[in-house]
């Protein structure tokens, strides 16, 4: 027997003594076969080695009938071996058909996963613009090639498209994160600029102070807060004096920028960052001091009128210098916003009234807020 032969029994691994009706194979030796039988065996080792799992086949059960063919053939009864031949006959063909029918099946569901995965993504390509002309040519190579019924085709087509569809996408992504990170600057410009709009809308235009409708706003805040903490709160209204001269004698220009020049030296005078101070009209201003009580309010007020006092400007070799009036008011406990404007406004009344370039602390009041 030919060696190939030999190695090809060997493998079965069989008892081949264990056939009591055939005395010839008693032992533990190898049946003699003939070159043909041996093919035939060759064959369905073959297919043996290479099974793989297709429906109503496992492979396990299709293992166990090959090698049950395989020990049949092996026998040298001639009875037996036509029976076997055209059972193994049958079992092949029929076998083979299904096998064709699972890889052919298989190959059509491979083929329609693809052809609509490459309808989608055409769909999705038309919204956008025509940048997008390569994928379209390559989804078109795609749909070509499942077409065509050919698995090299679709195999190479199919990781062209990939290909590029990946390169799109990252170029898609890095446009996507420019786009967002424009969008985020423009948000924050917005933001910004809403910010300032806001600013703006509480600040004087000339002086820059806050104006009359931010200190509305902001003695509600304070009282809020006093009605909690109890903390002193003074508030003092200050009048430029003879301020009609000043525009008189120099002109609108020069008394709009002594109105300027008034609020730096009150921003210096009072310059904690919870001082308050807005022009309330004409040249007219309120200095809300929270934290202060009376006392420590005029001590800050004798130091900005000092510093007003102190101040001179020229123009035209002409010297130009102004005082202020004014009236301080220390909250009462449960005043109201106006009864406390008015208080300090009638202060500083007296002021003007007595003199002015001096400050009035306010009566004590008797009004109540009602909470
Ligand atoms: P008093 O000491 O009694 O306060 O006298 P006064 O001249 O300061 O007060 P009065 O109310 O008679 O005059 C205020 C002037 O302030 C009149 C008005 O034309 C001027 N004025 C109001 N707003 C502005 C402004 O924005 N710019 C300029 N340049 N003048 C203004
Ligand atoms: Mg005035
Ligand atoms: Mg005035």
């Amino acid at each position: 027997m030919k060696t190939w032969m030999k190695k090809l029994v060997e493998q079965f691994d069989m008892d081949w003594g264990n056939n009591s009706d055939n005395p010839s194979s008693a032992g533990k030796a190898a049946p003699m076969l003939t070159e043909d039988r041996a093919t035939l065996l060759y064959i369905l080792d073959t297919y043996n080695k290479h099974l793989f799992e297709i429906q109503g086949h496992q492979v396990r059960k299709v293992r166990a009938k090959l090698d049950t063919f395989a020990k049949e053939l092996v026998q040298p009864d001639s009875d037996a071996t036509e029976k076997t031949l055209f059972r193994l006959r049958q079992f092949i063909s029929s076998y083979r058909i299904d096998e064709y029918t699972y890889v052919q099946n298989t190959f059509d569901d491979f083929k329609r996963i693809i052809w609509d995965f490459a309808d989608h993504l055409s769909e999705e390509a038309h919204i956008e613009d025509s940048a997008q002309g390569d994928i379209n040519q390559s989804l078109e190579h795609l749909r070509e090639a499942v077409e065509s019924n050919s698995i090299e085709e679709l195999r190479a087509r199919s990781r062209e498209f990939i290909d590029f569809y990946l390169h799109h996408q990252n170029a898609d992504n890095e446009r996507r994160s420019k786009r967002m990170e424009s969008i985020k600057k423009n948000l924050t410009t917005v933001k910004k600029q809403l910010m300032e709009a806001n600013q703006t809308m509480r600040r004087d235009h000339l002086t820059g102070a806050h104006n009359r409708k931010s200190y509305d706003e902001q003695v509600r805040r304070y009282l809020q807060l006093h009605d909690i903490d109890k903390d002193p709160m003074t508030l003092i209204i200050l009048d430029i004096d003879f301020f009609k001269k000043v525009n008189d004698a120099y002109g609108h220009d020069i008394g709009d920028f002594v109105l300027q020049e008034c609020v730096r030296l009150l921003q210096e005078s009072f310059s904690r960052e919870e001082d308050f101070i807005a022009r309330l009209g004409g040249e007219e201003f309120g200095v809300i001091l929270p934290g202060c009580n009376a006392e420590s309010a005029i001590k800050m007020a004798e130091e900005a009128m000092a510093r007003i006092r102190k101040e001179v400007f020229v123009h035209d070799k002409l010297e130009i210098r102004f005082t202020v009036s004014m009236g301080i008011a220390e909250i009462h406990a449960n005043e109201s916003a106006d009864s406390w404007y008015k208080r300090a406004d009638e202060a500083l009344y007296e002021s003007k009234q007595t003199g002015r370039n001096k400050y009035t602390l306010a009566k004590p009041t008797s009004i109540k807020r009602v909470a």
